[in-house]
């Protein structure tokens, strides 16, 4: 089932699930085993509009709206969770935050070469103490003249070591509540200071770059402050609320992903002397996955199309990523029993996607923290 809008939609979901098929799936096993980030791919994503999804066509996008962006996030993490969570963040996070917030100079800028992969973008938010209290976050922006000088550490950052640009959250002002005193600046790669100190090993998402930035007195204009000083972490809010509605679309593929592998493997093994499928365990296994994907689907859809007609969504936003990652992590995991011991082997990709999909219940937000959102919603 695919909760699909028009034949546009249709017709992307099958181009992006036909790249997938014949350009990642060949590979996706390989790259996880080597932790590599797949460089050779980049041109090929932006061939096909992956990483312009949203960006509009004057600064050389795809202008794809919301829905569109879930199902292409969908459609590769059916295959490759990796890069499913590359596209993700490229298009949501670094690349989301210039497009809605930074000035004309800013998108000229960064939005084209963002759209062909000559620059992917990264987005850090989190520190080493700073994760679900985000706007505890301690890195500094100084004033200097027409620059500002940062100094801290960011955590976890997705295309942290591969990224031409970076967008960074930092405090311009400790005077004011935590949330008000928080700026976004862009940082290119190669800027003095600024380095990617460790690639970090994962459960998964092995071939999806993870890295820890530290940011040592770095000068950088004014100009590439992106929105208005010390409204940056209101701007981030809304920048996660999109962005979880791609966490929750990847959810879906690999979780769905995941559901066609059980049920092939279901009709093909046998033991008792017939194909595990005719068990009624297996087939309530198979339908549970069925059902509850169908209904994250619904939700995570129902946030995209809330998002496309300019209507608000954060709460539906997160309702959807916390039952699709939920959802999606259950039905990797049944997928992976009904393969018995083949599938804990590396020979069969459900183990790859068990892994993959747990970043999906603690990205952008961990399952409490959406519950926390959902909760305030209700009691405001
Ligand atoms: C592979 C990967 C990629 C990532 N990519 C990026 C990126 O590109 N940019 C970026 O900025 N960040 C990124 N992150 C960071 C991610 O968003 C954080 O890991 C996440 O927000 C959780 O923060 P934390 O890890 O510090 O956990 P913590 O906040 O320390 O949480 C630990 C546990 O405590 C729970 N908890 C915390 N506070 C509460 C509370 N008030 N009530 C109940 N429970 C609570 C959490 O839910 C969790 O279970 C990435 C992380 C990973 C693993």
């Amino acid at each position: 089932m695919n909760f699909d809008f028009s034949e546009h939609h249709t017709l992307l979901r099958k181009s992006v699930r036909e790249f997938a098929r014949a350009e990642v799936a060949p590979h996706a096993q390989a790259w996880d085993r080597e932790e590599r980030f797949p460089k050779e791919l980049v041109p090929k994503l932006a061939d096909l509009g992956l990483l312009g999804i949203r960006i509009p066509e004057e600064y050389g996008g795809a202008g794809m709206d919301v829905t569109s962006y879930a199902i292409c996030v969908e459609e590769i993490a059916r295959i490759d969770g990796s890069l499913a969570l590359t596209v993700a963040s490229h298009n949501g996070l670094g690349t989301g935050h210039i497009l809605a917030f930074g000035s004309e100079d800013l998108k000229r800028k960064y939005l084209p070469k963002a759209a062909t992969g000559e620059w992917l973008a990264a987005w850090a938010l989190t520190e080493p103490g700073s994760g679900s209290d985000s706007a505890g976050l301690a890195t500094t922006a100084r004033r200097d003249g027409n620059d500002w000088i940062l100094n801290g550490t960011k955590m976890f950052i997705t295309q942290g070591s591969v990224g031409g640009f970076c967008v960074v959250l930092a405090r311009t002002n400790p005077d004011v509540s935590k949330q008000k005193g928080i700026s976004a600046f862009v940082v290119d790669q190669g800027t003095k200071g600024f380095s990617a100190s460790k690639h970090l090993l994962k459960l998964g998402c092995r071939s999806s770059d993870t890295a820890e930035l530290t940011f040592e007195d770095v000068r950088i204009s004014d100009t590439q402050r992106v929105g208005e000083v010390d409204r940056g972490f209101t701007d981030t809010m809304q920048i996660l609320d999109r962005g979880r509605i791609s966490i929750a679309a990847m959810a879906l593929g690999l979780g769905y992903g995941a559901l066609d592998m059980a049920i092939t493997y279901a009709k093909d093994r046998k033991q008792f002397g017939k194909p595990i499928g005719d068990f009624q365990a297996i087939q309530w296994m198979l339908a549970d996955c069925k059902t509850e994907l169908d209904a994250a689907s619904l939700l995570t859809y129902r946030a995209a199309w809330l998002a496309d007609q300019g209507q608000r969504y954060t709460r539906e936003a997160s309702i959807a990523k916390l039952f699709a990652s939920e959802a999606g992590t259950r039905a990797c995991n049944r997928a992976l029993q009904v393969h018995g011991g083949y599938g804990y082997t590396r020979e069969f990709n459900v183990e790859r996607h068990l892994r993959d999909v747990k970043i999906c219940e603690i990205g952008e937000g961990t399952s409490e923290v959406q519950r926390m959102v959902i909760a305030k919603s209700l009691l405001a």
